[in-house]
């Protein structure tokens, strides 16, 4: 069997005597896009966080690429192109779009120059393109704090692209943005996955989006793994129903 890009073997963590997860395993195909779903305190943030290294696990194995990262940090997991987007937006609200987009370069050093000083070659075309791609080129100029929480959504995804992930964790994508252009991010989910050749790993809590997006589904509940496998036989297994529906 080859190598998935992302396995999780048997990650355990606890926060005092809050088992947030429990000898959870879950694997993330090259190219395909997984989803990551349960009800509220199932441990779906916990498990990402620990994925990125924003915290070290007490028990298991997470290897990207092959390659042990759970005890790596969060600068050198992003490197190997790892990423995650927060479901409370991450953005600088004073800057512009375009601003923004030149800090969250992996550069961190040319990126700042490039915003005090001379642009590194081929950044504001691929600023721009990416702006276009997620719909925000016209709002470039704009601080980011003044477009609407969806639209700093994708600014945020947009950012996320310009470091060129291999596998990009996205904490709720949808929450909190305009149910008439959620299709469109869809969408463009879709095409980051197909077209830049972007490996997705998504918690998500409308169903509706899921099942249209995700081609494998984990569920978690009390930080156990419930069920897993293709959305509809995550979505009809009565073990799902049940923790949804708190039985
Ligand atoms: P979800 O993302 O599915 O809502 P979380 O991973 O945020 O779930 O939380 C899982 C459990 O771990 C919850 O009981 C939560 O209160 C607990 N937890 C998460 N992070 C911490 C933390 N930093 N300190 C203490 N408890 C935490």
């Amino acid at each position: 069997m080859s190598e998935a890009l992302l396995r999780v073997e048997n990650v355990s963590k606890s926060f005092g005597g809050v088992i947030a997860n429990h000898a959870i395993s879950i694997e993330v195909p090259d190219g395909a896009i997984v989803g990551l779903i349960g009800p509220n305190g199932s441990g779906k943030t916990t498990l990402f966080n620990s994925i990125v290294g924003y915290h070290p696990i007490d028990e298991g194995s997470i290897r990207f690429r092959g390659r042990e990262i759970s005890k790596l940090l969060v600068p050198q997991i992003a490197r190997q192109g790892l990423l995650r987007t927060f479901q409370q937006t991450r953005i600088y609200g004073q800057m512009t779009c375009v601003q923004n987009m030149l800090i969250s370069m992996p550069q961190r050093s040319s990126s700042l120059s490039a915003m005090f000083g001379g642009f590194p070659e081929g950044a504001m075309d691929k600023v721009d393109a990416l702006l276009e791609f997620v719909g925000l080129y016209s709002k470039r100029t704009l601080f980011a704090g003044d477009l609407s929480f969806g639209q700093q959504k994708l600014l945020e995804f947009a950012m996320a692209l310009m470091n060129e992930p291999k596998l990009l964790l996205l904490d709720e994508p949808t929450a909190g943005i305009n149910p008439t252009l959620i299709n469109g991010l869809i969408d463009r989910l879709k095409k980051a996955n197909e077209e830049f050749g972007i490996t997705l790993l998504v918690i998500e809590h409308n169903m509706r989006v899921i099942m249209n997006l995700a081609e494998h589904l984990y569920c978690l509940a009390h930080g156990e793994m419930l069920a897993s496998g293709t959305p509809v036989e995550v979505q009809d297994d009565e073990r799902v129903i049940a923790a949804y529906l708190g039985a």
